[in-house]
C-alpha cells in the first residue's frame, strides 16, 4: 500500500459543504492516509480568512479601548467554527478550546500562537468527522532557538509519532519553538508542513489539495483559461514561481525535492482533473510543448554604464556590481555589450537610494555615462524541452516582433531551461499573449 500526505487548502475548507468534499476525497482513496489542513479561507470574495482574523484579534486584544471590536472579532470566529460544526451535524462541544483561545490571545499568549488556532481548530473538527487521529503540529513540527525551522529534529520526532497512527490529521502552519512558544511559517505555510509531514511520512506522493486545477501556463489574468500544465520540474517551478506564478509556498519544495517524492497541485472542486505534477527529473513524462509555462513581472530598472575600451578593463564588471552589492541590491539580469554593461534590478529596491547609486557608479568607475530606464517588465519563457527543439528563441523573437512589441533585452542561460526577456511595461500583456498564442494555440 502506498501513501500518500494530502494538504487542504484555506479555500477548500471554507465551510461545511467544503468539508464534505474534502471528506470524500479522502474516503476516495485509501492510500491518502495523513492529512494537513489549513485555517477555513474565504467563502466568497469580501469575506475574510481565519486567519487574517486572527490578526486582527490578536491586534485589538493589545488595546483597551478596541475591547468591544475584540470582542465582535473574536464571535465572529466563533460562529464560523460552530457553523462548520452544526452544519456537518457534529455532536462536538469546542467551546472549551474556544474559551481557553479567547484567554490566551487576551492574556501572554503571543501573535503566532493566535493566527496558528485556525489550523488547529480546522484540524480538530476534520479528524472528528473523518474519525482520524489528531497530531498537534507544536508536538511534532519543530523551530530552533533563532526561529528557523529545525529539518533534523522534526523528521526525527514526526517520523516516530506518524509510525504510531494508521491515519491521522496534522494542522498546517505552525510547530514549537525551544522555549515552548507556538510559531508559525510564512504566510501560506500549511503548504510547508504538507512537505514536512509527507517527508517524514516516506510518501509516495504528496497531494496538494487547493481552488485550481495546477498551475497554468500563463497567468489568467493575461490570457483567458491558460492550459494547465501537466508536468513540472522543481527547477522549472523555481523559474516560474520567482517570476510570478503562485499556487504553492516556495519553501514547501524543499522537504519533499530531498525525499524526492512528487508533488501533485489538484482543485477540490474538480477532483476529477488531474492537475499539475512537481517533479525532480522529467525525462518520464514527455512534454507536450517545447514550453512548460510564461510568467512575468513588471517593475523593473535597468542601469547602463558606457565606457569607451570597457572590454578591455578588467575586473570593471566585478566593480559595478560591487556598487550594488555596498548597497544591498540584489541584481536579476547583467547583459553587456562591447563598451556598455547594465543591471538589471526591481525598481522598488532601488527607488530609495537610486541618487546614491548613481553617484557611486560614477565614483567607482568613472564612465563616459551613466543612466537609468524605468519602466522594464522581464517575461521568462520557461521549458525544459528548449533543450532539444531548435528554433525556439526564434519562434519567441518573431512572435514577439509580430505584436510589434520591441524587446529591449535578452538573456537565455545556458542550462536552456529558459529565455527572459526586457520589454516595456506597457506591452507586458501583448507580449505574453503573443508568446502563448505561438506554442500553445499552434
Ligand atoms: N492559514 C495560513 C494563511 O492564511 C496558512 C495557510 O493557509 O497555509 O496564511
Amino acid at each position: 500500500m502506498s501513501i500518500k500526505v494530502v494538504k487542504f487548502g484555506g479555500s477548500s475548507l471554507a465551510d461545511a459543504d467544503k468539508f464534505r468534499r474534502v471528506a470524500e476525497i479522502i474516503a476516495a482513496d485509501p492510500d491518502r492516509r495523513y492529512v494537513v489542513p489549513s485555517a477555513p479561507g474565504k467563502r466568497f470574495s469580501d469575506d475574510i480568512k481565519i486567519t487574517d482574523m486572527l490578526y486582527q484579534c490578536y491586534n485589538l486584544a493589545r488595546d483597551t479601548s478596541t475591547k468591544e471590536e475584540f470582542e465582535t472579532c473574536y464571535s465572529n470566529i466563533c460562529a464560523r467554527f460552530q457553523g462548520i460544526i452544526a452544519d456537518l451535524g457534529l455532536d462536538f462541544d469546542i467551546s472549551g478550546e474556544l474559551t481557553y483561545i479567547k484567554n490566551a490571545i487576551l492574556g501572554r499568549a503571543g501573535r503566532d500562537f493566535a493566527a496558528s488556532r485556525g489550523e488547529y481548530l480546522s484540524g480538530l473538527i476534520l479528524a472528528k468527522f473523518i474519525g482520524f487521529d489528531f497530531i498537534d503540529a507544536e508536538n511534532v513540527i519543530l523551530f530552533k532557538d533563532n526561529g528557523t525551522f529545525d529539518a533534523d529534529k522534526t523528521h526525527e520526532v514526526l517520523t516516530a509519532e506518524l509510525a504510531r497512527h494508521e491515519r491521522a490529521i496534522i494542522p498546517g502552519f505552525y510547530g514549537l519553538m525551544p522555549n515552548g512558544t507556538v510559531k508559525t511559517f510564512s504566510r501560506g505555510g500549511s503548504d510547508i508542513t504538507g512537505s514536512i509531514v509527507a517527508r517524514a511520512a516516506g510518501a509516495d506522493l504528496y497531494e496538494n489539495w487547493t481552488d485550481v486545477s495546477g498551475f497554468m501556463m500563463a497567468d489568467p489574468r493575461i490570457i483567458k483559461d491558460p492550459r494547465a500544465i501537466e508536468t513540472v520540474t522543481y527547477r522549472e517551478l523555481r523559474e516560474l514561481s520567482y517570476m510570478g506564478a503562485t499556487v504553492l509556498h516556495e519553501d514547501a519544495i524543499f522537504p519533499v525535492r530531498i525525499a524526492g517524492i512528487p508533488i501533485n497541485i489538484r482543485n477540490t472542486m474538480r477532483p476529477g482533473d488531474a492537475g499539475t505534477m512537481i517533479v525532480a527529473s522529467a525525462s518520464d513524462y514527455d512534454n507536450k510543448h517545447i514550453i512548460t509555462g510564461i510568467a512575468g513581472r513588471r517593475g523593473f530598472s535597468v542601469f547602463t554604464v558606457e565606457d569607451d575600451l570597457m572590454n578591455s578593463q578588467i575586473g570593471y564588471g566585478r566593480r559595478m556590481l560591487e556598487v550594488f552589492e555596498e548597497n544591498g541590491i540584489a541584481f536579476e539580469h547583467m547583459p553587456t555589450g562591447i563598451d556598455t554593461m547594465s543591471v538589471i534590478v526591481a525598481t522598488a529596491d532601488i527607488d530609495p537610494i537610486r541618487e546614491k547609486i548613481i553617484a557611486s557608479l560614477n565614483r567607482t568607475l568613472k564612465p563616459d555615462s551613466v543612466t537609468v530606464d524605468d519602466g522594464l517588465a522581464l517575461i521568462a519563457v520557461v521549458g525544459r524541452g528548449m533543450v532539444k527543439a531548435k528554433g525556439t528563441a526564434a519562434r519567441v523573437f518573431s512572435a514577439v516582433s509580430n505584436a510589434e512589441v520591441n524587446i529591449k533585452m535578452i538573456d537565455q542561460g545556458s542550462s536552456e531551461l529558459n529565455i527572459i526577456l526586457g520589454v516595456e511595461e506597457r506591452d507586458f500583456e501583448v507580449c505574453v499573449k503573443a508568446i502563448y498564442d505561438e506554442f500553445v494555440n499552434d
